[in-house]
């Protein structure tokens, strides 16, 4: 039996003996959603959880108040292994993305080491890292800027989904925003003296409609108008828009971008509007596959009978900042069955399964999965010497 095999399960035991506790905490985080960089309650009450079962825990790490890092630290120096935790919501539908799950679960995986094993019998350590807006706000870029995945070897988390698969491709994101000026007047007795800046926000939709149709069948282009207009009686002088720009690799991301921005000053020149084109400097990255430590946690789900789905092929692929984090460092993100079959994430169908017995069971199997996994990376060096291979490899088959 491997030296990990040995403890595994202790592991799996004291998840299930923190399963009530750890439903309790997904249901009160669901009740209570935060916005990005504003997961105050989230992180007060993820932390004392884990320095409650032993963990040694820092709050507000990297330079952002709601994130933490909580150590269960090995027998001796050696490698570090991230688990992440996300808990941010999504505006006005609450955790439609079941960020509580992954909380939990990431929480979970840490506090049944801390309490199954105290120090870990391995070299190295296990930190569980509390990542905090993924929604919008990269929160994980902001932490590698800040140094915080200085010295991790390996990384991963789990995120609810409408089947289990180990790996599933997220697409890269360049954000975008239009802004287009024109000139106020009197929308009855004076029209021809405005410049109508709605009406260039409007023919920007429609080019990037039309555009729509030769762009390639994985990129996605979409966006809201965030400003229209003050009142439907003056011409609207100023309007602003919107847009995720996505594709495979952040290449074609920014062939987007140039596309759009074309698309943008015909829409101005059109109208007789002023545009400016900004996009955000935070670009997300597309995952890298790192198949080896794919493979442990495969392997882990079946230990604890909670197999892989076959992929339905009914979803496209979302993004993540977990993206940028795989790009620097051997990195998954396992998608976890936390729903039926067909139930699109960002719905408030998926809100809903987000509290159900479903996720209950998925969140535990994700603690376990994650644990058992971080275990396998930390007990025998070669393991993880075969996910920085793999890495490695990726890089070379993406260039
Ligand atoms: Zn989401
Ligand atoms: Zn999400």
């Amino acid at each position: 039996m491997s030296a990990a095999a040995a403890v595994k399960p202790k592991v799996v035991d004291a998840v299930d003996r923190l399963a009530d506790d750890l439903e309790r905490l997904s249901h009160q985080i669901h009740a209570h959603p935060e916005l990005a960089f504003r997961e105050e309650k989230a992180h007060a009450w993820l932390a004392d959880f884990l320095a409650r079962h032993g963990a040694v825990v820092e709050r507000g790490v990297g330079g952002l108040p709601t994130a933490f890092r909580a150590t269960i630290p090995g027998a001796a120096a050696g490698p570090t292994v991230a688990i992440m935790a996300e808990y941010d919501a999504l505006p006005g539908i609450g955790h439609a993305c079941g960020h509580n799950v992954i909380a939990t679960a990431g929480v979970g995986a840490g506090a049944a080491l801390a309490l199954a094993l105290g120090t870990l019998p391995f070299a190295g350590r296990v930190q569980v890292i509390g990542t905090p807006a993924e929604e919008g706000g990269a929160g994980k870029v902001r932490l590698m800027e800040a140094g915080v995945f200085d010295g991790v070897d390996a990384a991963m988390m789990i995120h609810g989904r409408c089947g289990t698969q180990v790996w599933r491709p997220t697409l890269g994101i360049v954000k975008v925003k239009a802004e287009f000026f024109g000139q106020a007047a009197h929308a009855s007795s004076w029209p021809w003296r405005g410049v109508n800046a709605l009406n260039a926000v409007i023919a920007l939709f429609n080019a990037l409609d039309a555009m729509r149709q030769q762009i390639r069948p994985d990129a996605r282009v979409h966006g809201i108008i965030t400003k229209g207009g003050e009142q439907a009686n003056i011409i609207p002088e100023y309007t602003s828009a919107e847009f995720y720009l996505r594709g495979t690799t952040v290449a074609y991301c920014q062939e987007l971008l140039r596309r759009f921005t074309a698309a943008a000053e015909g829409a101005a020149a059109a109208t007789g509007c002023r545009v400016t084109v900004t996009p955000d400097p935070t670009v997300h990255e597309p995952m890298r596959a790192n198949a080896a430590m794919a493979d442990l946690f495969r392997r882990n789900l079946e230990l604890i009978d909670f197999p892989e789905d076959p992929d339905d092929g009914q979803a496209g692929y979302g993004s993540t900042d977990c993206g940028n984090v795989s790009q620097r460092l051997p990195t998954i993100h396992p998608y976890i069955r936390i729903s039926p079959d067909g139930v699109p994430g960002h719905s408030r169908e998926f809100a809903e399964w987000a509290r159900s017995p479903l996720a209950r069971a998925g969140m535990l199997a994700g603690a376990k999965a994650l644990a058992l996994t971080a275990l396998d990376l930390l007990a025998a060096p070669e393991t993880l010497a075969r996910a920085r291979q793999d890495f490695v490899g990726a890089e070379v088959a993406a260039a």
